[in-house]
C-alpha cells in the first residue's frame, strides 16, 4: 500500500543527508538503532517491572511479558555498564523531559524550592520554566553565570545558603564549559539538599571519558538518549540504590503508563554501542571537531560566549560584531545554504527570544558523518563567509 507517509520519510532522508548538521542536540543513529526502534516489540503492553528488578518493584500487569523482562534487565545492565557505575537505573522514560518529571516527583513535593540554571543562561525548559510543569509545579530558584557567561558558583553557593533548596540541579542545554559536579555536591551536601545532574547535552562525552562524570557525586542523574549519546529518542534515570523504589514508582505508576519496548529496545542497542571502544574515539573527536570550529571562528574575529568551549557546543554571540545581525537572521540565511543551527540567547541577551543575538553551534552529529578538524575549520570559514555577506546586505539596504 502507498502512504503519504513514506514518501515525507524519503524527503527527510535526503534533506539529513545533504545538509550540514550542527545543531548540538541532534545526531545521526545506527542501522541497528534503527531496526530495534522499528521492531515488533512495539506491539507489546509492558506496565510494571521485571519479574527480578533490582529496586524491589516487581512485576508486571500484563501476561506474555518473559522476553520482554530479559530485554529491560540487558538493557539497565548494559547501561550501568557503559558509565562505570553500580547506580540503579531506569529506562522507561519516554524523554528527557519524562525522566526530569520523575526523578522530581521522586524526591520532592508540589512547592518544594529546587535551585537551578535559568533557561536564558543555558538551562532547560524543564529547569524550572514558568511555561513548563517544573515551573507550574515547583518553586525554582536561579542561580546567575558570570558577564562572561561562567557558572557563578559563588551566587551557587549564597543562593543555597539563603534559600535552602530542597534539591540543586546542574546541567544545561547551552552551556560550553565543563560542569564542576564536585563543587555542586559540596554546596548540596552542606546546605542538605538533595544533589541531581541532568546531564543530557553531555551524556555520551562522560560514557566517552571526555567530561568528568557525576557517578558518585549526585544522587539523581537524568539524562537523554539521543544527543550526544548518538542514540534512540528517549530518556533515563539513574540515582543511589537507596532511592531506587522512590524513583522507579515515580516513573510508573506516578508519571507515565506502559513503557515503550521497542524504544527500550534501541536504547539496549545505544548501550551497547556506547560501550565500545569506537564510541570513546567518537567522543574524544567531537572534542577536537568542536574546538578547532570553535576556535576558526575566534581568529574570524566572532565573540565565543566563555571565549572559548570545553565540550560539543559553543554559543556565538552577535551583539558587538553583527549588531545589525539577530540570530534569527543568521539561522534562517544558513538554512538557505543547507546549513543547520538553532538562534540562541546570550548571557545579557537584550533581543526578544524569537529572534535572540546568538546562535548554537554543535559538532557531534558532523562528527559521527566522519568529520576531522579541517571539515570544521573549513565550515567556520564558509559560515564566515555567509554571515559577512549578510551583513553588507543588510548594511546596502539601510
Ligand atoms: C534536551 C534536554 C532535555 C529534554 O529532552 P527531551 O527528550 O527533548 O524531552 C532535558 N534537559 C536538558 C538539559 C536537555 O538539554
Amino acid at each position: 500500500m502507498n502512504s503519504h507517509v513514506f514518501d515525507l520519510i524519503a524527503q527527510e532522508e535526503a534533506r539529513q543527508r545533504e545538509n550540514v548538521e550542527l545543531i548540538a542536540s541532534e545526531n545521526f543513529v545506527s542501522e541497528n538503532v534503527l531496526r530495534a526502534v522499528g521492531s515488533v516489540l512495539t506491539n507489546k503492553y509492558a506496565e510494571g517491572y521485571p519479574a527480578e528488578h533490582a529496586s524491589g518493584n516487581r512485576g508486571r500487569y500484563y501476561g506474555g511479558c518473559g522476553v520482554v523482562d530479559e530485554l529491560e534487565e540487558y538493557c539497565c545492565q548494559k547501561w550501568q555498564e557503559a558509565f562505570s557505575t553500580d547506580y540503579h537505573v531506569n529506562v522507561q522514560p519516554h524523554s528527557g523531559s519524562s525522566a526530569n518529571l520523575a526523578a522530581y516527583m521522586s524526591v520532592l513535593k508540589p512547592g518544594d524550592t529546587v535551585l537551578a540554571m535559568d533557561l536564558s543562561n543555558g538551562g532547560h525548559l524543564t529547569h524550572g520554566s514558568s511555561v513548563n510543569f517544573s515551573g507550574r509545579l515547583f518553586n525554582f530558584v536561579f542561580y546567575n553565570v558570570d558577564e562572561n557567561g561562567f557558572i557563578d558558583y559563588a551566587d551557587l553557593e549564597a543562593k543555597a545558603e539563603s534559600l535552602k533548596p530542597a534539591l540543586i540541579l546542574a546541567g544545561a542545554s547551552a552551556y560550553s564549559r565543563v560542569i564542576d559536579f564536585e563543587r555542586f555536591g559540596a554546596v548540596a551536601k552542606k546546605v542538605g539538599a538533595y544533589f541531581m545532574v541532568d546531564m543530557a547535552h553531555i551524556a555520551g562525552l562522560i560514557a566517552g571519558g571526555v567530561h568528568p562524570s557525576p557517578f558518585g557525586v549526585a544522587d539523581l542523574i537524568t539524562t537523554t538518549t539521543h544527543k550526544t549519546l548518538r542514540g534512540t529518542r528517549g530518556g533515563l534515570i539513574f540515582c543511589r540504590p537507596e532511592l531506587a523504589k522512590k524513583v522507579d514508582s515515580a516513573v510508573f505508576p506516578c508519571c507515565q503508563g506502559g513503557p515503550l519496548m521497542h524504544v527500550i529496545a534501541g536504547k539496549a542497542v545505544t548501550a551497547e554501542e556506547a560501550c565500545s571502544p569506537e564510541f570513546r574515539d567518537y567522543a574524544a573527536q567531537v572534542i577536537k571537531n568542536t574546538k578547532a570550529m570553535c576556535d576558526a571562528f575566534i581568529r574570524l574575529g566572532y565573540e565565543i560566549v566563555t571565549g572559548g568551549t570545553d565540550n560539543h557546543l559553543f554559543l556565538v554571540n552577535l551583539t558587538r560584531t553583527h549588531p545589525t545581525l539577530s540570530g534569527r537572521d543568521v539561522q534562517e540565511e544558513l538554512d538557505r545554504h543547507h546549513i543547520t543551527v538553532n538562534k540562541n540567547c546570550v548571557p545579557g541577551e537584550t533581543r526578544k527570544p524569537q529572534l535572540t543575538s546568538g546562535v548554537r553551534i554543535g559538532c557531534a552529529a558532523m562528527t559521527t558523518k566522519g568529520w576531522k578538524e579541517a571539515d570544521a575549520v573549513a565550515c567556520a570559514e564558509r559560515i564566515d563567509r555567509i554571515v559577512t555577506a549578510l551583513a553588507a546586505k543588510k548594511a546596502n539596504e539601510a
